[in-house]
């Protein structure tokens, strides 16, 4: 534009013109400069954004690596405890070869009425690890001396000596 004001310059007519012209040269020159001023500030905040795209990126890369890390451990965890879901699972089948149908329904109750799953639990705090109600001195006393079979009798689920956990936690 200013090129083209620049030639129509050289045959004005009039004065008129003139000043015409070279108001449009001058406002051509100020729209450059602004444009050039937001060119610099755009420029700006372009590096500012690349520096922080840039730690952004280093961050990702970190979390990805720990997400690497956590999901191969993920598969480790998830491969032992089918392991030893198939181990309890089997000694669960055999066990029940060997146990009183009516115990055996009645443990099947209990494991599939309640959220948790648990039909054997110990005493806590003297009271039954399954629903929390408590469980009298005498009923204490029977179920460490582990004679027979004892059901809270508020829950149904089998109550055991915290001695029988342990056994079979080392087993
Ligand atoms: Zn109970």
């Amino acid at each position: 534009m200013i090129a083209k004001y620049g030639r129509q310059l050289d045959d004005v007519k009039n004065n008129r013109e003139y000043e015409a012209l070279t108001k449009e040269i001058e406002l051509q020159r100020l729209d450059i400069q602004l444009s050039e001023k937001r060119i610099r500030e755009v420029e700006v905040s372009v590096v500012a954004k690349d520096e922080t795209l840039q730690a952004a990126k280093e961050k990702m890369g970190e979390k990805n690596k720990n997400l690497d890390t956590k999901k191969v451990e993920l598969d480790k965890i998830i491969a032992k405890t089918e392991k030893d879901g198939n181990k309890l699972q089997k000694q669960s089948e055999s066990q029940r070869q060997v146990i009183e149908e009516r115990l055996l329904k009645a443990y099947d109750r209990v494991r599939t009425s309640y959220r948790n799953g648990l039909a054997v639990v110990t005493v806590e705090r003297d009271a039954c690890g399954g629903c929390f109600n408590k469980i009298p001195p005498q009923l204490q006393l029977e179920i460490s001396l582990q004679k027979k079979i004892i059901a809270c009798e508020h829950c149904g689920r089998i109550l055991v000596d915290a001695s029988v956990v342990d056994a079979l936690a080392q087993a």
